[in-house]
């Protein structure tokens, strides 16, 4: 009996030993977040209008306004963008330090990614929601819908917007309009430019769609669904002779045929009212699953 507890008891030991000494299996990579490769893909600057360019790529919008006082940026795009916008406001004729504002539309990592790169190398200020800049911050973690999936390289908003706030840079005043519900932070953004020298109202209104999301009983947002037809709503009402989107497919655009001049050209009614029907089959849909 004594002798079987030993021998258990070295057995122990000697397992204990082995284990200790294998070599363990390596650690997983950790998960990429992989797009589709037109999102990646680089163009040059397009002209939308006489002082706004397209210098994102072909699926992803990154604005450069042209002002009397240097230059702005409406979002960014991915995080491994930053190299080929400032090469880009290079081929515009602008330093790296010509760069004074950057607005975004949300805080997810296809679009805010650079910023932090871009705000090291240009000394840009950043412009936001306080709902986005508290995203922002975090890199995208801890995101309502899509957890730790789609982080990106944290980054402080300089300047925090309310809803109505007027932007100005170098005479070029640009309006932030709330419109919550892709992300509790979002905002479209309108400014006046002229095409050919005749005046129009130029709109970057942010996604309208729910990628996935839960809208139904959501602990982490209780209000979407009202939140998403106050969007609705608000879009609607824009000024809007231009309407450019985040993902430009949303409103009509492609980048990559470069004939702005030939481009059909999406209200921002009519990009409403397509947003809400997808919207309302969507909860149609999570409807009847729950049920
Ligand atoms: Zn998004």
């Amino acid at each position: 009996m004594r002798l079987r507890t030993f021998t258990c008891a070295l057995s122990a030991v000697l397992l204990h030993a082995a284990t200790a000494f294998a070599t363990p299996p390596p650690l997983p990579q950790l998960e990429a977040y992989t797009v589709d490769a037109r999102w990646l893909q680089p163009i040059q600057p397009l002209r939308i209008s006489d002082h706004t360019w397209q210098i994102g790529t072909e699926e992803l919008t990154a604005l450069l306004v042209e002002t009397q006082d240097g230059v702005v940026l409406l979002d960014g795009g991915m995080p491994q963008m930053a190299d080929h916008l400032l090469a880009n406001l290079q081929r515009r004729g602008f330093a790296p330090k010509d760069l004074r504002l950057m607005l975004s539309s949300h805080a997810h990592a296809d679009h805010a990614g650079p910023f932090a790169a871009l705000k090291r190398r240009t000394g840009a200020r950043l412009v936001a929601s306080a709902e986005s800049a508290v995203l922002l911050a975090r890199g995208g973690s801890d995101d309502l819908h899509f957890g730790d999936d789609i982080t990106f390289p944290p980054v402080v908003t300089d300047r925090v917007v309310m809803d109505g706030e007027v932007v100005t840079q170098g005479g070029v005043a640009f309006t932030a309009h709330f419109m919550p519900g892709h992300t509790p932070g979002s905002i479209a953004w309108t400014w006046n430019d002229t095409r050919d020298g005749k005046p129009v109202r130029m709109a970057y209104v942010d996604s309208l769609s729910a990628p996935g999301y839960r809208l139904l009983a959501n602990p982490r947002y209780p209000n979407i669904i009202n939140d998403y037809r106050r969007s609705f709503a608000t879009v609607r009402a824009l000024p809007c002779d231009v309407l450019l989107t985040p993902h430009p497919g949303s409103s009509g655009w492609e980048y990559a045929a470069r004939d702005t001049a030939g481009a059909k050209m999406m209200s921002c009614k009519a990009y409403a009212d397509e947003a809400e029907r997808e919207f309302n089959k969507k909860l149609a849909e999570e409807r009847r699953k729950t049920r």
